[in-house]
C-alpha cells in the first residue's frame, strides 16, 4: 500500500497518463527513471517538473517503497536536468508538495524545479482567511 494520506495509485492521473503517453508534454529529460517536462502553468522563467517512472503517490510512499536504485536513479536525474539546463551557476529551488496540507495536487510523486529569477522567501504567508 503507498504511504501517504493520498489514498492508493491512481492509474489514471495527469502524470501517469503523460508517463504513458496518453497526453502530451513538453519533455526537457527523460531517462529509464525518470521523466521531465516544463510545468503548464510556471511559476517561475523556468518550472519543470521531474517525476519518477513508477506508481509512487507521493514523497512519503517513493521514500517508503521505490527501491535503492529508483531513489538513486531519481534524485540523479533531478540533479542532470538542472545541470542540463544550465541553473547551477544562478541556482535553483527544488520543492516537493506532499499531502493535504501542502497541497499536493497531482497523485504522482514530482519534484518542482524553480530557476530563472530571485525566488525570495521559501513560504508565500497565506492569504488571509487560509
Ligand atoms: P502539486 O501542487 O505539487 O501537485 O503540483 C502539480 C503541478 O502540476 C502544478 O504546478 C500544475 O501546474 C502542474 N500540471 C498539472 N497538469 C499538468 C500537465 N498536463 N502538464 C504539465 N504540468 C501540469
Amino acid at each position: 500500500m503507498p504511504v501517504s494520506g493520498l489514498g492508493p495509485y491512481d492509474e489514471q492521473n495527469i502524470f501517469a497518463r503523460i508517463l504513458r503517453g496518453e497526453i502530451p508534454c513538453r519533455k526537457v529529460f527523460e531517462d529509464e527513471f525518470a521523466l521531465a517536462f516544463h510545468d503548464i502553468a510556471p511559476q517561475a522563467p523556468v518550472h519543470v517538473l521531474v517525476i519518477p517512472k513508477g506508481p509512487f503517490v507521493s514523497f512519503a510512499d517513493f521514500s517508503a517503497q521505490a527501491d535503492t536504485a529508483m531513489i538513486a536513479g531519481f534524485f540523479r536525474a533531478v540533479g542532470t536536468v538542472a545541470r542540463q539546463l544550465g541553473l547551477e551557476v544562478e541556482g535553483y529551488r527544488l520543492l516537493a508538495n506532499m499531502g493535504k496540507l501542502s497541497g499536493q495536487e497531482v497523485p504522482h510523486f514530482h519534484v518542482h524545479l524553480f530557476a530563472g529569477k530571485p525566488l525570495g522567501r521559501m513560504l508565500v504567508a497565506p492569504a488571509a482567511g487560509e
